[in-house]
């Protein structure tokens, strides 16, 4: 009778057991699945934190950290620690820490499942007798895992005399869900990459390489939304066209490069020149345009006269010892105005307006 009883109990604790390690496992496997969803988009340190935090809770450790190092290097830093939600980027020296030495040259998980028997703790065992120093910490298992080119992260998660040592099965599933978290900080890498190059290269599109300036495409982009502006608001907008005077004589006088320089400097000088929401554009070889929102004929004649009086007393300086000077025609153009409905009436109201300075003897602003 008391055999039966004791048998039943041993079943049921044997059941118990069993449940509580298949729930576990599904759990487990779960967490892995929502692993992929959940670090999409995080940046890679806010992943080795997720992670840490992650692979504690679900291991139940006290301690789980992401230490950063090269294999061979004396020095690691620590990115990220369970334990200490605070500490970021502390330097320490791997010596201390064999199984993460041992993790990184052999790039292999490495379990130490109690430190007191493990050969590879067997020099700080000695120095700890030596020095009287108590450590709480029994259990420690080192995941490797490739952060970029030479630099490798490991894992280490660790458990104090008075939890469970750690076995295979954990090394397996911290592993499992160390990996997926490396996809994801590949894949956020990739995005990240993906995006910075689609910005660059949007921008190159937009940039006229000589001045850094805003070339004719983002010009007539900026202006179809100004000229809404104005339709919306009812403030008016004006356009420079400003061309510089017998430029060819320049190029055949001083050289092309030297012609490059001095449109350059023209570009800076206009920089310089305008207001925040203006906006300066290379329109072609050596003609440039200024964008005035908010501004009527009287005003932007005025601005023009300033770039032009500007441009003429301007000594620009070619080499070390040569000075030149140039003079621009400036074509003035306003919206509203009669007859001018789009950008491209804009435009040819302003290449009227230049074609009449230029015809009037150059140096010379036209409205
Ligand atoms: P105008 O007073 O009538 O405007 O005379 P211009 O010589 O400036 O006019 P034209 O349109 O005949 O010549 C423009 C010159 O600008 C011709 C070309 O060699 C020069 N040019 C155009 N783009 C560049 C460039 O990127 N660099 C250099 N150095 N010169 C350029
Ligand atoms: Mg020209
Ligand atoms: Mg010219």
């Amino acid at each position: 009778m008391n055999e039966l009883q004791s048998l039943k109990t041993a079943l049921r604790i044997a059941e118990a057991e069993l449940q509580r390690v298949r729930e576990e496992g599904e759990s487990r496997a779960h967490l892995v699945d929502i692993l992929h969803e959940v670090m999409g988009d995080l940046p890679t340190d806010e992943i080795f934190h997720f992670l840490a935090r992650r692979l504690a809770r679900a291991l139940r450790l006290s301690h789980a950290s992401v230490i950063r190092a090269n294999p061979g290097a004396r020095t690691g830093i620590v990115v990220t620690a369970f334990e200490q939600p605070y500490l970021h980027d502390l330097e320490i020296e791997l010596e201390r820490y064999p199984e993460v030495v041992a993790a990184l040259n052999g790039q292999i998980p490495v379990l130490i499942p109690d430190l007191d028997s493990s050969p590879l703790y067997s020099q700080l065992r000695d120095s700890w007798a030596r020095e009287g120093t108590r450590v709480t910490v029994r259990s420690v298992m080192a995941l490797p895992f490739p952060i970029d080119g030479e630099t490798m992260g490991v894992f280490l998660l660790r458990r104090t005399s008075e939890e469970p040592r750690f076995d295979a099965a954990d090394v397996e599933f911290a592993s499992t869900v160390v990996r997926s978290g490396v996809a994801a900080i590949q894949r956020a890498n990739a995005i990240e990459l993906a995006r910075a190059d689609n910005h660059r290269l949007e921008a190159l599109a937009h940039t006229d390489p000589l001045t850094q300036l805003v070339n004719r495409r983002a010009l007539t982009i900026r202006l179809v939304a100004e000229m809404e502006r104005v339709r919306r608001y009812n403030a008016p907008l004006s356009m420079l066209l400003i061309d510089l005077d017998h430029f060819k004589l320049i190029n055949d006088t001083y050289g092309h490069i030297a012609g490059d320089d001095v449109l350059a400097a023209v570009a800076t000088i206009l920089q310089c020149a305008v207001r925040a929401v203006d906006m300066v554009a290379r329109y072609g070889g050596e003609e440039f345009v200024v964008v005035l929102p908010e501004t009527g004929r009287h005003g932007a004649v005025a601005f023009a006269e300033r770039i032009r009086e500007k441009i003429a007393t301007h000594a620009f300086q070619l080499g070390e010892s040569q000075q030149i000077h140039i003079t621009t025609s400036i074509g003035v153009a306003t919206y509203p105005s009669p007859r001018l409905e789009s950008v491209e009436d804009l435009f040819r109201a302003a290449d009227i307006a230049l074609y009449r300075a230029k015809g009037n003897g150059r140096n010379l602003v036209c409205s």
